[in-house]
């Protein structure tokens, strides 16, 4: 017998997956495939989204919570998809309920759709008791989308490809964050094209993606203060070109004692590096009374990735 087929069957599991930072988004010029080399410095953030499965007559989803209403109830939910490569590959039919609980702002450049992908990776492995090995819900996780192998692994990790293919990287101790979440999203795709209009000038010979050796080394020195001026993103002229007002959100909480402000991935989340989280509750306060962003959270990192929480 098979060790799964002896593995238990879970009446219903809930994984608790994490938003992700770019601390670095170095994107190289658009491919003939459309799409981008990226070389990129993930970090998981304590913003949690709770994926819960459970058996039912059929596959369904549903969302509760933060941008609920903008997540599709149907099939196209990413974790919806990560349930149905799940069964396919185990030859069963995808007989789920799937509750997500949504703390990820939704098109908010921290990867939440991923990030419940991967949890729904995670659940469905455990709800059928298929103990899958890690490389194989990686290779699952690459296929449902370029970030879902981080919100799998979590930590701080070089990604490189489109982002898919990871490397850890030793980070000492925590960082404190502020996170200030937009009044609207903004879609990945639109992002890319804007920084393709903005390099219209520019040869592909021109743009040069390096490896982010200072950020890897400073990550590893744990200090804030030698991170902070490392942080960098490509696509953040485009964000700011999309929604010119983040520009005042980044300069206000510099202004509050952040160390660091950037656009998170394809924004337009921003946030901010703090000292240590006395400043970062601080700086929080600060920006919650400047009215810049429509909701104001703390959160650390590094964290773990997709877990398993209940059963
Ligand atoms: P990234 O940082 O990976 O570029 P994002 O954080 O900006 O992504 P998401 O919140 O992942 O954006 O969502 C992007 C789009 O994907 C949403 O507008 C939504 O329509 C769709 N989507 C599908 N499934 C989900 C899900 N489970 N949660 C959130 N969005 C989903």
């Amino acid at each position: 017998m098979s060790r799964a087929s002896l593995s238990v069957v879970s009446d219903a599991v809930t994984v608790r997956v994490p938003a992700k930072v770019n601390l670095y988004l170095g994107v190289g010029p658009l491919r003939d495939d459309g799409y981008h080399d990226l070389v990129t410095v993930f970090q998981a953030l304590s913003l949690y989204d709770d994926v819960r499965l459970s058996p039912a007559t059929e596959l369904r989803v549903a969302t509760t919570g933060e941008g609920a209403t903008d997540v599709p109830a149907d099939g196209t939910n990413l974790a919806a998809l990560a349930v149905t490569e799940v069964a396919r590959r185990a030859g069963r039919t995808p007989k789920v309920a799937i509750d997500v609980t949504k703390r990820i702002p939704v098109a908010g450049g921290m990867a939440g759709g991923s990030a419940d992908a991967a949890g729904a990776l995670v659940g469905a492995d455990k709800l059928w008791g298929l103990e899958l090995e890690r490389p194989e819900l990686s290779e699952i996780a690459a296929g449902l989308g370029s970030d879902v192998p981080f919100a799998l692994h979590g930590g701080t990790a070089l990604g490189t490809g489109r982002g898919e293919q990871l490397m850890p990287i030793l980070a000492r101790g925590q960082f404190h964050w502020v996170l200030a979440m937009s009044k609207s999203g903004l879609s990945t795709p639109a992002v890319y094209r804007e920084l393709d209009r903005l390099r219209e000038s520019r040869s592909d010979s021109d743009i040069v993606v390096e490896r982010p050796d200072a950020l890897m080394a400073a990550l590893t020195s744990g200090d804030p203060s030698v991170v902070a001026p490392l942080l960098r993103n490509d696509l953040q002229p485009a964000a700011l070109s999309l929604q010119p007002a983040l520009r005042r959100t980044l300069r206000a909480g510099v202004d509050a004692g952040a160390l660091n402000g950037i656009v998170s991935g394809s924004g337009p989340t921003c946030v901010f590096l703090c000292a240590d989280e006395a400043s970062a509750v601080d700086v929080a306060a600060e920006l919650s009374g400047a009215g810049v962003a429509r909701a104001v959270r703390t959160a650390n990192g590094p964290v773990p990735g997709a877990r398993v929480v209940t059963e």
